[in-house]
């Protein structure tokens, strides 16, 4: 009987060794344990013994049991830990690779410009001055004396804003002028960078783009001041100092007189051609490049914006910054500004 119990016994191990999964397990618990399992034969076998053996072999068929409980408990923890070893290994991470670089973005390359040119106003005393994009009539055009029949109101110039009568998307930055002068009280010194709308897009020419205005009204502002300003400024823009300026006669509504601003080519200093004899593309040979709009505030403008013109005079300028960023940095189509190609962004 004795020799049953311990063959049984191994037997019962040996089962339990090979069995690879807690289903496994289970059936060598029902093959042994179960009802009518091997464990079970070998009770029953006991009633045909005597008291003493009875108990001698009961005592030990339980330790057995005991035993053998205990090794299937281990044999589910062993299958548990072998399980968890498999996903640890799976998923393992090792905490010591380099982790993947965020891609970080910079500032566009037109903001950079602005910032730029806020820089160099500032050193002349220039202050920063906002308006509204969305405009009224009135600021973006009788303000600023453009007459009603002036093409610049007809509807293929301007965004005009639907369902919202006699308001547009700004045509010019020349708006803040009045928003600033009806604020602040002369002496003033300012810059408005912004954007700008028309109904425009070609190579050149794109719907949204961006101006900088700048306004100087004081009691004795002069042309001479205006010249100076603009010529120091885009020597500093364009980082050369033997730009020059010249002044052509032109008109632009609200100022009196108006003037087109032209700078020397910073490609060909002005040669019309490269140091090679290469003809220059950019200023195509004339070694001038139109830059921006200016004149003397006219005394309409001023009126409307509360000051007095007798007393005071000023000078305005307007230039598109598109096109100075694109002579400054060599760029040929306008569009790739608002593309967004990292290509091309990523080169400033
Ligand atoms: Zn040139």
């Amino acid at each position: 009987m004795q020799s049953k119990i311990e063959k049984l016994k191994s037997g019962m191990l040996a089962d339990l060794k090979t069995a690879k999964s807690e289903q496994a397990i289970k059936d060598v618990e029902v093959k042994y344990f179960g009802k009518k399992g091997l464990f079970g034969d070998i009770m029953k076998s006991l009633k045909d013994l005597s008291v003493e053996e009875k108990q001698t072999v009961g005592k030990s068929a339980n330790m057995a049991k005991k035993e053998l409980e205990e090794a299937v408990m281990k044999r589910y923890d062993e299958i548990e830990h072998e399980k968890l070893s498999a996903i640890a290994e799976e998923e393992w991470i090792d905490v010591t690779v380099p982790g993947k670089k965020p891609q970080i973005g910079h500032r566009h390359l037109i903001s950079r410009f602005i910032d730029d040119l806020e820089q160099i106003f500032a050193k002349m005393g220039f202050e920063l001055a906002e308006g509204p994009e969305v405009e009224t009539e009135e600021y973006n055009f009788d303000h600023l004396n453009i007459p009603e029949t002036h093409p610049a109101r007809d509807m293929q110039d301007t965004f005009w804003i639907k369902n919202l009568e006699k308001y547009v998307l700004r045509t010019h930055t020349s708006p803040v002028q009045v928003h600033y002068m009806q604020k602040n009280d002369p002496p003033i010194r300012v810059i408005a960078p912004g954007k700008t709308f028309r109904k425009d897009s070609d190579a050149t020419h794109s719907p949204m783009f961006h101006q900088l205005e700048g306004l100087m009204v004081d009691t004795d502002v002069s042309m001479a001041n205006l010249k100076a300003v603009m010529t120091h400024a885009l020597q500093q823009i364009f980082e050369d100092s033997t730009i020059k300026t010249r002044f052509r006669v032109s008109y632009f509504p609200f100022v009196e007189p108006g003037m087109e601003v032209d700078c020397t080519c910073p490609i060909c200093q002005g040669n019309g051609k490269l140091p090679d004899g290469v003809p220059c593309r950019l200023c195509k040979q004339c070694g001038w490049l139109e830059i921006a709009g200016a004149g003397m505030v006219h005394p309409h403008v001023l009126k409307n914006a509360g000051y007095d013109p007798e007393k005071y005079t000023g000078f305005a300028f307007g230039m598109g910054l598109e096109r100075m960023v694109m002579i400054k940095y060599r760029i040929n189509h306008m569009r790739l500004f608002f593309e967004n190609d990292l290509r091309f962004i990523e080169q400033f």
